[in-house]
């Protein structure tokens, strides 16, 4: 397979800290002979762990870019054990856009990967995470929020796998990361996904839900800011204690967690995030808009459980996700 187009400004093999580019080269309209010019930085010392810390994968779901952009500011060389490397927004036309996914190619980042090096810009710049940056990692992180259309409880999460080693070392660290929700992950479908690509080579990798809504809070950046740092700790990258946090594990069963609009209209949430829902309960009404004097749909849960997502705009379509619920684990 060819090289990848993209040239990092930084080399991740030199220590100190270094504050540069990976450069995609993208002829177009404005710009002949221009580039994507992705933000890293690489802070290294010695020998010890790599841990790659990715935000805007989707590119409107700001909790990860505040945490990273800051730690990347202020992470000194002394402080790190091994090497820190740091991509703030990793779908970067997309986070420039404020979009899920990329303006260029409408490329969404997370169905991706392995990404390709003669593709379009999003399936280079997955091709280079995948043959560049994951080889070097041993822990990854990326992190997610809802972005415009949906809205999460804070959870770090880490998948069930088919590897128990691997599968514990990530849910010690979804722990360490010590979000006020963890939860045991499950995808629609995890086929392109970051996430399987990482697993796939063994790398231990975590991810977050922090929020959404396409903006962040004081709480929710706050969360992303304290996370990133327990887990460096947790992986023996910073030293100093992990500010150990109270966190409540979820777990997403099967299927029946996830409920899908069959109609489109005006959403009334009938409970909000964090709230119990027993089996049968109505979680949220869509009232059909062209006309009054309709009934609305309700959509029921199908198991006893709390809502973890919702569904952000006002308005809905058939098809879309109206709610996640999650399972408390009984530690
Ligand atoms: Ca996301």
């Amino acid at each position: 397979m060819r090289a990848s187009p993209i040239s990092p400004t930084v080399d991740f093999s030199a220590d100190g800290v270094q504050h540069g580019f990976l450069r995609l080269p993208y002829s177009r309209d404005d710009s002949a002979w221009g580039s994507v010019m992705i933000p890293v930085t690489v802070v290294k010392n010695g020998e010890g762990p790599t841990a790659l810390l990715t935000g805007g994968n989707h590119g409107d779901e700001y909790e990860g870019p505040i945490a990273l952009f800051d730690l990347a500011r202020s992470l000194k060389a002394e402080e790190v054990s091994g090497r820190v490397i740091i991509v703030p927004a990793m779908n970067y036309p997309a986070f420039l856009a404020g979009t899920r996914t990329s303006p260029v190619d409408k490329g969404n980042m997370n169905r991706s990967f392995p990404g390709a090096p003669d593709g379009t810009v999003t399936q280079k710049i997955a091709d280079f995470f995948q043959r560049v940056l994951l080889p070097l990692a041993d822990i990854v992180l990326d992190f997610h929020s809802g972005g415009k259309t949906l809205d999460f409880l804070p959870f770090c999460a880490a998948h069930i796998l088919p590897d128990k080693a691997q599968e514990a070392k990530a849910f010690d660290l979804v722990h360490a990361f010590g979000a006020p929700w963890s939860m045991k992950m499950l995808e629609i479908d995890a086929v392109g996904m970051y996430d399987t690509a990482a697993e796939a080579m063994g790398k231990i990798f975590i991810t977050t839900e922090l929020g959404g809504g396409g903006t962040s809070t004081a709480k929710s950046a706050g969360i992303a800011k304290a996370g990133v740092a327990n887990v460096l700790k947790a992986a023996g990258i910073l030293k100093g204690p992990i500010e150990a946090a109270q966190t409540t594990w979820l777990d997403m069963p099967d299927g029946n967690c996830f409920l899908f609009a069959e109609d489109g209209g005006l959403i009334e949430p009938l409970f909000d995030l964090g709230d119990t829902v027993r089996m049968g309960d109505i979680v949220a009404r869509i009232y059909p808009v062209g006309r009054t004097g309709e009934e609305p749909l309700n959509i029921r849960a199908k198991l006893h459980a709390i809502v973890a997502a919702r569904h952000f705009p006002g308005l809905i379509k058939s098809g879309d996700c109206v709610s996640v619920l999650a399972s408390v684990v009984m530690t």
